[in-house]
């Protein structure tokens, strides 16, 4: 109540028609405060009848009635207050109406009728400008009354706004039109071409998806600008009538499978993937309805489709957020097409306000929107080609440090192989064959160098004895133990050796033979005193030892026999002591 009241203060045309007064410049004047509309619900009513009936204004501004299949009727009333006849033209925006009669009344007496529409097309309108535009002359000082019955063979939109022109006017605007179109038409198709080609490289199917959603949206605009029913299809009446639903049909089916291979909505969002399936089969049932006497009820279930694209945009920003970054580039350029989408179902239903912007903004939506699905497109080969490359290189990183890792453990088993081929598996110590390999080198390099080298010969005293005694295990404690005490007194230069059971051998480079026999004095005191660890007892041991200093020119094999010779002398002679040789 108190907002019919604002709209009675603030816009009283909106309950009152005046009567519009001809100018010579008329710029495109919106009919809307002027024209008076009546809907006949019946369809049958005739001028005459209607001509008594109550005519109401299109308040608020909304010329849009949505889907429906009455017949409406206009009434503009007109003066010419000039001493000349003007010549003036009426546009009717929404171009798809099938049959449009028109009657100028002069006053109270018939001046002109006139029969437009999609069902008339050929050849009345010989120029494509001429579409929609109603052409009148106004005598000098006269009162006018005109008429327009707008009608569906079945059902459409009912969008009654027009613009009240001079022709010079109108042909600049058309022109400037034209060219927009062209525009439009231009970007279209660049992308078309464009991303075709990026079709045919990368046969993705979310590329074909996006081709037919740009086919259907330059079948969109040619239908509704008339160009299709003007230029390609004009005197195909069905085709005519089956162009508006199945190029809606077309956007929708390709824009929904679009969204689900772009968003990947059958593995990450379940619930929207069986929303997308259900509107794609309602949009297959509703294009067979639009081809029956349902048309309305078609036409009703894909506005409701086309609102429900509102939801697309939450749906990628939902998996942008959860860290899906491909949605990113969707979730904006599917905001922009639901934003334009909506505005335009609002318009058409009657919500909105008709107005030149908002056609504009719809024509110009389809554009902005198809850059920004192409943007969006390349952007997730982008993130994808990243993501690889990221994998790639995870991999080859880890790949990397297995191939280090698995070296490492390589040449750790080498070592130990060669330990094992190299060292004295009781005693740890260097074995028979280790010996006589380092030793030769150790020769040659005292020989070279002329630098002092002995050797000392260790056995144990009645080893056998052990054995026999306490038993073989016994036995082996009782060399390690030996081992084991001898090597914490050799030098890093020095070399100790098992080279026989219970038989030793330490090579001391730069030692002469009194070093040596300082060295065999020290270790014999030291197995002397030592008391081996044994379970359940302590053991005692001596060794015999025997010393030689290296010769010039002298051979391993000889200095070995020299010190073991000196060796056997102790063992001759009591054991427990040490005995060199010269000779
Ligand atoms: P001598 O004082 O004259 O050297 O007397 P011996 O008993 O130490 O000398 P002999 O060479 O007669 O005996 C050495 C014994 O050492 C013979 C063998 O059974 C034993 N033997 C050799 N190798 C090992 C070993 O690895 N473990 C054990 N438990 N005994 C060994
Ligand atoms: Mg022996
Ligand atoms: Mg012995």
């Amino acid at each position: 109540m108190l907002f019919r009241f604002l709209v009675f203060i603030l816009l009283p045309w909106a309950l009152l028609a005046q009567t519009f007064e001809l100018k010579d410049s008329m710029q495109g004047i919106s009919g809307t405060e002027y024209m008076e509309v009546f809907e006949d619900t019946t369809s049958k009513l005739t001028i005459d009848q209607v001509k008594t009936k109550p005519f109401k204004i299109q308040e608020n501004g909304i010329t849009s009635h949505g889907a429906t299949s009455s017949v409406w009727w206009m009434r503009l009333k007109v003066r010419n207050s000039d001493s000349n006849d003007l010549t003036w033209k009426i546009k009717l925006m929404f171009g798809l109406f099938d049959h449009v009669e028109v009657w100028q009344f002069a006053n109270s007496s018939l001046l002109k009728k006139e029969l437009k529409g999609d069902h008339h097309v050929n050849p009345i309108d010989t120029s494509y400008r001429d579409r929609s535009v109603y052409s009148f002359i106004t005598q000098a000082s006269s009162d006018n009354q005109i008429y327009f019955k707008i009608s569906f063979e079945n059902s459409g939109i009912a969008e009654l706004f027009a613009t009240i022109w001079s022709p010079d006017d109108l042909s600049t605007y058309l022109q400037k039109n034209i060219y927009a179109l062209i525009a439009i038409f231009a970007g279209l198709f660049v992308l078309l071409f464009y991303n075709f080609f990026i079709l045919l490289v990368l046969k993705s199917k979310i590329y074909f998806w996006y081709i037919l959603y740009l086919c259907g949206v330059i079948l969109i605009m040619l239908t509704f600008h008339q160009i299709g029913a003007h230029y390609i299809w004009g005197d195909s009446i069905v085709i005519i009538d089956f162009m508006p639903p199945f190029t809606f049909i077309v956007v929708n089916i390709s824009f929904l499978s679009f969204t689900r291979s772009f968003l990947e909505t059958r593995a990450r969002l379940k619930r929207i993937d069986t929303l997308i399936t259900a509107l794609i089969v309602i949009n297959i049932v509703a294009l067979f309805l639009s081809m029956t006497d349902f048309r309305i009820i078609s036409m009703k279930l894909l506005q409701i489709i086309t609102l429900s694209f509102f939801l697309f945009p939450f749906a990628g920003a939902y998996l942008w957020k959860k860290g899906f970054l491909v949605a990113r580039g969707y979730t904006i350029a599917s905001s922009i097409l639901s934003v334009t989408i909506t505005i335009s179902l609002l318009r058409m239903a009657g919500f909105i306000p008709t107005s030149e912007f908002l056609y504009w903004l719809a024509r110009f939506g389809f554009i902005i929107e198809g850059v920004l699905l192409a943007i969006a497109l390349a952007d997730r080969i982008n993130i994808i080609q990243e993501s690889y490359a990221k994998a790639q290189e995870n991999l080859n990183h880890s790949l990397e440090e297995e191939v280090k890792k698995r070296t490492i453990e390589l040449e750790e088993a080498k070592r130990i192989a060669e330990d094992l081929a190299r060292k004295d598996a009781l005693t740890g110590i260097w074995n028979r064959r280790a010996f006589l390999e380092m030793s030769k080198l150790e020769i040659e390099n005292a020989h070279r160098h002329n630098i002092p080298l002995s050797l000392i010969m260790i056995d144990i005293d009645k080893f056998k004895n052990f054995n026999d005694e306490y038993g073989h295990e016994i036995g082996d404690i009782v060399i390690k133990s030996f081992a084991e005490n001898l090597k914490i007194h050799t030098r890093d230069t020095d070399v100790f050796a098992r080279v026989g059971g219970e038989e030793f051998v330490m090579l001391l480079p730069f030692s002469d033979i009194n070093d040596a026999k300082n060295k065999a004095e020290t270790l014999r005191t030291k197995i002397e005193n030592l008391s081996i660890d044994a379970p359940n007892m302590k053991l005692r041991a001596t060794a015999s030892f025997g010393v030689a200093q290296l010769k010039e020119k002298e051979s391993l094999e000889n200095l070995l026999s020299r010190a073991d010779d000196a060796m056997y002398f102790v063992k001759k002679h009591g054991r427990n002591g040490v005995h060199f040789t010269e000779k």
